[in-house]
């Protein structure tokens, strides 16, 4: 019933697609090789990838449940949270938390009365926090505004839907509805691209109107959804990005990107045989505006056919940008307890990253240590009432976390309070145990300062004789500032990109 997908590993999708402006190379300008050019062409690659789907697809639970929901919102509602889920996620990821939420929530009413902080606690993990908010939010206003039904087309999804754009209401339509419509994520852009060697950057406008354009004219009028599925599991699991296995392709012949692989290599056997002219010959292009430099999707002259990539050569890989560098210094405030020790969680601001989450308290790593440490600690005596222990932060180490944009470097502290903290916490902030920790709203990365916090000689920390007078102020001293360099460059953790 529905695919997965990705642009690295074959099974995630990409974000909504832009919507595309209209650029240079609108289909009466483009070369017929990069187009389907005659219906009978059209009907044999449907054929060939829905008969490789049928046989080939994945067992995965939101196919399961689709297909067997006969009734139209629940088959929509199971679509839409997959569709949501699988965005930038590996499917192996989605399919835990995608069957936990069904069964939390089986119904969009179900969902409606669920409150943010269980999403985010359901959602802990999976990244790309305000997915889950955005779920919420649309079936709070299918339930409350549009009596309980899911909008069938997918012009209306986009439009009314929060959180569902162009490529999520397509599927949802196709899949759930039927309609006729084509999509377009990251394993179909990879698939059209190498079929039509579309060599051009996939995001730019010209070539992303060109690939909506193709996956209408393809898409199955009597099986939509399940084309749609067909071709973002071809790229999943056999056009995938770096790995793609040409000769168990069901659309091998249609492919133009291995017809050119099969040239060269033709090319390159005759050169070892002595006969250039008839090289000559081969090289010729057949995309026209190609040789006159005027082809907005052929690949641009400044880079070159790599014969080492083959079809990889398509799509073309645009640069990415580096994610800004960002440091915060972050504090495991630890209740005494050696057995039930409980950990400070404080909840971050409802917009933004990681929007009402919950952390160990932080602030901006700004300055030198001295400084992060007072800045820490004016933080921790928000939240905490009476006199700290300042002789017992320590400098633990560090911890890297790759999130979209963002490469978060967690400096990470830790200090244990003598006795019982006395009075009511302000809101927003809470003692946790270390299993209530476990299944709260909190991010991957805070699991990781978790990890680090409890990879140290003992839980419950005492200040050590040669902390500083003032450890609040001073450097962390000979034993936490070593360790704290120590496991820095040992790389307790390496980044990762899940958020
Ligand atoms: Fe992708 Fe190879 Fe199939 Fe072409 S033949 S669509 S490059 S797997
Ligand atoms: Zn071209």
């Amino acid at each position: 019933m529905r695919k997965p997908r990705k642009a690295g590993g074959g099974s995630q999708r990409h974000g909504e697609q832009p919507s595309p402006d209209a650029g240079p190379g609108t289909p009466s300008q483009v070369s017929p090789y990069h187009l389907f050019g005659d219906a009978d062409e059209v009907t044999r690659f449907r054929a060939s990838l829905l008969s490789w789907y049928d046989q080939a697809k994945r067992d995965l639970p939101w196919r399961r449940r689709a297909a067997g929901e006969l009734d139209l919102d629940r088959r929509a509602y199971s679509v839409w949270v997959s569709e949501i889920m699988l965005q930038q996620t590996q499917v192996a990821t989605v399919i835990g938390y995608y069957t936990r939420w069904m069964q939390k929530w089986p119904t969009l009413q179900d969902l409606a009365g669920a409150s943010l902080e269980e999403v985010n606690q359901l959602w802990a993990g999976l990244g790309y926090y305000s997915r889950g908010r955005r779920l919420q939010e649309g079936a709070r206003k299918v339930v409350e505004e549009l009596g309980g039904h899911v909008p069938r087309t997918a012009n209306m999804l986009q439009k009314l839907l929060p959180g569902v754009g162009r490529y999520t209401a397509g599927a949802i339509a196709s899949i759930a509805f039927g309609q006729v419509t084509g999509v377009v994520d990251g394993n179909v852009t990879r698939v059209l691209c190498r079929v039509r060697a579309i060599g051009a950057d996939p995001r730019s406008p010209s070539v992303t109107q060109h690939l909506w354009s193709l996956a209408q004219q393809l898409v199955d009028p009597a099986r939509p959804g399940d084309f749609n599925q067909a071709a973002m599991e071809l790229g999943a699991t056999v056009c995938t990005p770096r790995g793609p296995l040409c000769p168990k392709c069901p659309v091998r012949g249609f492919c133009q990107a291995q017809k050119r692989v099969e040239k060269v290599q033709a090319a390159v056997s005759r050169r070892l045989l002595g006969s250039p002219e008839q090289e000559k010959t081969l090289e010729v292009e057949e995309c026209a505006p190609r040789r006159a430099g005027s082809c907005p999707l052929c690949l641009p002259p400044s880079e070159p056919w790599r014969q080492d990539l083959g079809v990889v050569n398509f799509p073309r890989q645009p640069a990415r940008k580096a994610p800004r560098e960002q440091r915060v210094a972050v504090c495991v405030l630890q209740q005494p307890g050696p057995e039930t020790s409980r950990f400070l969680l404080v909840q971050r601001p409802s917009s933004g990253l990681l929007a009402s989450l919950w952390e160990f308290p932080s602030v901006p790593a700004e300055g030198t240590e001295s400084v992060q440490r007072r800045a820490l600690v004016k933080a921790l005596q928000t939240w905490v009432r009476g006199p700290l222990p300042l002789r017992s932060l320590r400098c633990l180490g560090e911890v890297v976390h790759v999130f979209s944009h963002i490469r978060q470097t967690y400096v990470v502290y830790s200090l244990a309070l003598e006795e019982q903290p006395q009075g009511l916490l302000p809101s927003g902030a809470r003692w946790v145990s270390r299993a209530e920790f476990q299944a709260a709203a909190v991010s991957t990365a805070m699991k990781k300062v978790l990890q680090l916090f409890e990879g140290q000689p003992s839980g419950h920390r005492k200040a050590s004789s040669k902390s500083p007078q003032d450890p609040a102020t001073s450097g962390p001293g000979p034993g936490p500032g070593r360790q704290c360099r120590q496991l820095t460059l040992g790389a307790f953790f390496k980044p990762t990109s899940a958020p």
